[in-house]
């Protein structure tokens, strides 16, 4: 996904408007699946003399994966771009607080994909979801909830299989006092 700016890059003040499209890979996400995004990226560029300033619009999907389920699912994502791309990225004045993320500007061409998947990154939620009301694993046997109930025993009350056991302990014991008395 990238676009040549060479035209514009030798007068300060000239823009240019593209429109490109492709494939993001977003190599680690925040639940540490890889993802892929596709995107188209609309915008303008305007040369600053040392680089060009792009200012753009991202729309695209990102396919992710689901952090209660672990099912992949596709997030729908729109993105406002803005960054900076120069030739030598680490040669620039350092500023306190950059403005906009900046970018490596390499032959007069610019990878805009970094500059979505740099976006795409600062936007994904921590912990993804397919659905808000996503029922997740069942911690017992692993079945996703989402396709159906199990048959474990769900959250409640009750006497459970050691209780029973130690239930049956006590009983013997008892009833051994009791033999022994009489
Ligand atoms: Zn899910
Ligand atoms: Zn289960």
């Amino acid at each position: 996904m990238k676009i040549d700016v060479t035209e514009i890059l030798k007068t300060p003040g000239e823009g240019m408007s593209f429109q490109v499209g492709g494939e993001v890979p977003i190599p680690e996400t925040m639940d540490g699946a890889q993802a892929v995004g596709s995107f188209v990226v609309r915008g303008v560029a305007t040369s600053t003399g040392l680089g060009v300033y792009v200012d753009a619009h991202a729309v695209g999907t990102v396919e992710l994966t689901c952090s209660r389920c672990l099912g992949s699912f596709t997030k729908e994502m729109e993105l406002d771009c803005e960054a900076e791309f120069v030739e030598d990225p680490d040669g620039r004045p350092q500023e306190e607080e950059p403005e906009v993320s900046v970018f490596a500007l390499e032959g007069g061409v610019c990878d805009l994909g970094e500059m979505v998947r740099h976006e795409v990154l600062l936007n994904l939620p921590m912990k993804p979801l397919c659905s808000e009301d996503c029922k997740g694993l069942c911690p017992v046997c692993g079945k996703n909830l989402n396709e159906g109930d199990c048959d474990c025993e769900k959250t409640g009350f009750g006497v459970t299989a050691f209780g029973r056991k130690l239930l049956d302990a006590l009983n013997e014991t008892e009833r051994g006092k009791k033999n022994g008395r009489s």
